[in-house]
């Protein structure tokens, strides 16, 4: 190859952020055990949204390197099922004890290569963490059913098996906890896996590879590939993945559960969200207007669950003028950066169509209240930086409204009533989750029964519930029958 592949210990060096390094290194593939350089010519630059320097160069895997990766998992499978539980699981105690070793370094990549504050990289590899603790008590989680005597002298059992070899699709905007959403729980339940990091950032995935190897994983059990469409469509059409595994935009999800589920594989898709938050009279107005500044700019919007839409009942004015006080103390700079509040978007379409969405608010007649576009970070002028940006007196029929936009922008509405703001948010196509802040219980049960959203928060901006439950997500945010990880 004419660009020289560098091991991963690159990423491994020191607290330094990756852009201080000369030549980008390119992201190798884990193949049976093997981190290898693939031979593919045609490669995209990985780029530190903050500064624009290219991080690393992420290979286009070829056909065979793919089938390479699935073949490695397949021959992986039989003895890797056969192998105790007990013996499974003490290999996610191990990689549960050193993911806490290095989780400086995994925050420090995320930041590098996605964007976000140190202090959100740690919540990200945080948040994965806790599944691999939840895959430390497998055995428990996977005992059967038996009952004895159903007829004469005959009992029956039914037992959970693996299925064989599994596959994982993944977004940019959490490059740790993502990865960890899926392989812990499929290895440990004796599956083998193929994973696919996001090519915008598949440093923290390289490291996660690197630390489930250190910690005994055997050869061929978690391969990684890289690439873009057409390794996610090797990955649809495989004759030997059985499962998928999707997190990422309903554009790319509907295609992947269509595609894949014709060839008869198990598909669960998290897709897009446009979360809301309805805001009654009677809430607590400190915690409530801290908690939609938290969880509508925190990652720069770009989480699944970020609130994205505040509805409120009766006068929004009070409100909005509160939110845009708070909006303007919150500090727009690079990821490490010490005080940053919100670091950049991923890339420079991603600004743009962010910029779009906000400008086409206001061609609607959204009033905008505070307006980020044309932010500039001192020191990191070329970042894809969008300052907290706040539209008010949005409408359910504005472009704004209907798209996700995945960005520092949080919509506000009002509505007359409780009902009325419901109703709204019933009607939108997505369903990730909903808050509703109140100090009111009936106003709660009522909201907590009839809203129409797989994750229901009272007064707490971002229900996400732990790995002992399951990330789930309704309408047309998820697509499959089995949740992930609970
Ligand atoms: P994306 O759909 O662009 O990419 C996700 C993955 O799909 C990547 O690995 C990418 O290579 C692949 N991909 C993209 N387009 C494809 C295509 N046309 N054909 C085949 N493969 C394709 O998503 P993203 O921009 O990386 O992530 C942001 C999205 O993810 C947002 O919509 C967000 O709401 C969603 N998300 C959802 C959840 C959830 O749990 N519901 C969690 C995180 C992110």
């Amino acid at each position: 190859s004419p660009i020289p592949a560098i091991g991963l210990t690159r990423y491994s060096t020191s607290a330094q952020p990756s852009h201080k390094h000369t030549t980008p290194p390119r992201v190798r593939n884990l193949i049976g055990g093997e981190f290898v350089d693939s031979r593919a010519t045609e490669a995209i630059d990985v780029v530190n949204p903050a500064t624009q320097e290219v991080v690393s160069q992420l290979p286009l895997t070829t056909s065979e390197e793919f089938k390479a990766a699935v073949s490695a998992a397949k021959t992986a499978f039989p003895s890797w099922r056969n192998t105790p539980i007990t013996t499974r699981q003490r290999i996610m105690l191990k990689l549960q004890e050193i993911i806490r070793r290095d989780a400086d370094k995994l925050a420090m990549n995320i930041t590098t290569e996605q964007g976000k504050t140190l202090k959100d990289a740690h919540g990200d590899v945080f948040r994965g963490l806790e599944v691999v603790e939840h895959a430390c008590g497998m055995a428990t989680l996977q005992m059967g059913e038996f009952v004895s005597n159903v007829s004469s002298g005959i009992d029956t059992y039914s037992i959970r098996e693996p299925l064989g070899v599994c596959a994982g699709i993944c977004p940019f905007n959490f490059p740790a906890m993502i990865p960890l959403w899926m392989f812990p729980m499929a290895v440990t339940c004796g599956n083998t896996f193929v994973l696919k990091p996001s090519e915008k950032d598949p440093g923290a995935s390289m490291i996660l590879a690197e630390l489930a190897m250190e910690a005994g994983l055997p050869n061929g059990v978690l391969n990684i590939v890289h690439g873009t469409n057409d390794t996610v469509n090797n990955i649809c059409d495989d004759e030997d993945i059985k499962a998928i595994s999707f997190v990422g935009s309903n554009t790319a999800g509907m295609h992947i559960y269509a595609r894949a589920a014709a060839k008869g594989k198990r598909v669960q898709c998290n897709m897009g969200a446009k979360n809301h938050a309805i805001i009654m009279p009677d809430a607590s107005i400190d915690a409530t207007l801290n908690s939609l500044v938290a969880a509508g700019f925190g990652a720069a919007g770009q989480r699944c669950m970020a609130l994205s839409v505040a509805v409120f009942v009766g006068d929004s004015r009070p409100w909005v003028e509160g939110l845009a006080e708070r909006c303007k103390a919150l500090k727009v700079n690079a990821g490490h950066e010490p005080g940053a509040d919100l670091g950049p978007v991923i890339s420079k379409q991603a600004k743009e169509r962010i910029c779009n969405l906000i400008q086409s608010g206001v061609d609607d007649g959204a009033t905008l209240v505070l307006d980020g576009r044309n932010i500039v970070v001192r020191g990191y002028e070329g970042g894809n930086f969008v300052g907290p940006t706040i539209l008010a007196d949005v409408t359910s029929n504005m472009e704004c409204y209907k798209e996700e936009i995945f960005g520092p922008v949080l919509l506000c509405m009002q509505a007359d009533s409780l009902e009325e703001a419901m109703d709204i948010v019933n009607k939108n196509k997505y369903g990730n989750g909903a808050s509703i802040f109140t100090t009111s219980g009936i106003a709660a049960r009522k909201f907590q029964n009839d809203i129409e959203a797989g994750q229901v928060g009272i007064n707490v901006p971002i229900p996400v519930p732990l790995p002992f439950f399951s990330f789930t997500g309704s309408k047309a945010s998820f697509a499959g029958d089995l949740n992930f990880y609970g």
